[in-house]
């Protein structure tokens, strides 16, 4: 680069830090952050599972509802119950081909009440609703009564939730809302769910 480029480059480089700066300094707010991690790509689980991680790494208190029907094994579980992070899951003797929308109901309701107790006990810096969107979707959890479960936590506690297809009013209330898109997948080409990687 010749020295006018970078003079020009060094410029362009301050400006856009200056405006970083700016914006970094007019964020004074402290609370806890609502988060929604929807979309079709793979990554949701490990997004919220990786900020539990951070949270308990800063000696923070974190817990767990899995929204999941059958017993699927879960790497992060098997760490992080190790490292004093509660998981609450909903265990159901699911299979594709004998839904019970009564069982299945009252497993989501299950474990939405300890979903509840989580979301109003200040000691807990994060709960994980992982996979919570589907137990809305299909009526097993009431969405105006999660609305404001979420609404009433603890000023400072956050929230994620997890799942496809999340509710418009679940994003609108979210703080932060993140899609992951699926651009291509192992399994449409036949590979397995490996264990490690995706479970
Ligand atoms: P992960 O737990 O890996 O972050 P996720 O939470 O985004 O995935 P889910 O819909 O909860 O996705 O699905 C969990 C399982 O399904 C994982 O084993 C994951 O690899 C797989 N999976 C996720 N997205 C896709 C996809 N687009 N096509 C096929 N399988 C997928
Ligand atoms: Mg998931």
């Amino acid at each position: 680069m010749s020295d006018t480029n970078n003079e020009k480059h060094q410029q362009r480089q301050q400006k856009v830090k200056d405006k970083v700066d700016e914006r970094i300094a007019a964020a004074q707010i402290e609370k806890g952050i609502f988060q929604v991690i929807t979309g079709n790509g793979k990554g949701k689980s490990t997004s919220g599972f990786g900020t539990v991680t951070r949270c308990v790494g800063h000696g923070m208190k974190a817990a767990v509802c899995q929204f999941i029907k059958g017993t699927w094994p879960c790497g992060e579980r098997n760490l992080l119950q190790g490292a004093g992070v509660e998981f609450a899951i909903m265990n159901t003797g699911f299979t594709w081909e004998t839904q019970n929308k009564e069982s299945d109901t009252a497993a989501a309701q299950a474990t939405w009440q300890e979903a509840k107790r989580m979301l109003c006990d200040e000691s807990i810096n994060l709960v994980l609703l992982d996979e919570i969107t589907y137990m809305i979707t299909y009526g097993y959890i009431d969405l105006e009564e999660a609305l404001e479960v979420i609404s009433n936590r603890p000023a400072m506690q956050s929230v994620i939730v997890t799942g496809r297809g999340a509710h418009r009013k679940l994003t609108d209330l979210a703080d932060t809302v993140s899609e992951v898109r699926n651009v291509k997948h192992a399994f449409d080409a036949g590979v397995k769910a490996q264990i490690g990687f995706d479970y």
